[in-house]
């Protein structure tokens, strides 16, 4: 039995029907053929993220969604706090929790938002770069805990002599739970950024159609 992805000539697993490099991928990145979001790749829209927000220095918006990060992560440090009474939780969600609790920590809640609220703005711009939505859950918590050291585990290749950078994984259900928390909290104000910008980008097209008549009405 060949891996059920079309052109994959590798054997497949019993049961998956994927070969072991497209589960892996599908562990990691929530669906067998998806790439995982550079750092480079999504600075542009962190950049147009920033701006919106330096072009509206009187507005509360920033000041509400921090405020949204942060009844999170107090929901986060009350289900760990419970869970270090005693109570019963849930796994994923704790992991979760605790994951998040830290990145709270490690990183600036602007750097969170930016980095949310920029993926909203890559997979508007590009719907196509992301196999399914689960996909891109999967990738906004990658790109938000790239944001820490903390998850970065290093090594030393003798071979290459240089360090090697190796990213500890959650379990699927963990990641899940995670983007799932984070989108809750983010997902209104990147779905609302990416509707802006398309506003933008349609009112710039205007302008340049404008632009053009002018310039092809001369004579
Ligand atoms: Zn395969």
């Amino acid at each position: 039995m060949y891996c059920k992805i079309p052109g994959c000539d590798q054997k497949g697993s019993r049961y998956g029907r994927l070969c072991n490099s497209h589960k892996s991928r599908q562990r990691r990145h929530g669906h067998p053929l998806q790439k995982g979001v550079t750092k480079q790749e999504l600075k542009p829209y962190i950049e147009l993220v920033r701006k919106r927000f330096q072009a509206n220095p009187d507005s509360n918006a920033m000041a509400e969604t921090e405020k949204r990060w942060f009844d999170l992560i107090r929901q986060c440090q009350s289900v760990v706090v419970s869970y270090y009474q005693g109570h019963p939780s849930q796994r994923n969600r704790r992991e979760a929790s605790q994951e998040l609790i830290k990145i709270a920590e490690e990183v600036s809640t602007v750097d969170v938002i930016e980095t949310v609220l920029a993926m909203y703005l890559l997979a508007d711009s590009d719907p196509r770069r992301f196999r399914s939505d689960e996909a891109f859950l999967y990738q906004v918590v990658r790109r938000v805990r790239a944001l820490t050291e903390v998850n970065v585990g290093r090594w030393y290749d003798y071979k290459t002599q240089r360090n090697k950078r190796v990213y500890r994984d959650l379990t699927p259900k963990t990641t899940q739970q995670m983007g799932t928390m984070l989108i809750s909290t983010l997902g209104v104000a990147g779905l609302c950024m990416a509707r802006l910008e398309q506003a933008t980008s349609a009112s710039s097209k205007a302008a340049e159609a404008d632009y053009y008549e002018t310039l092809a009405s001369l004579h």
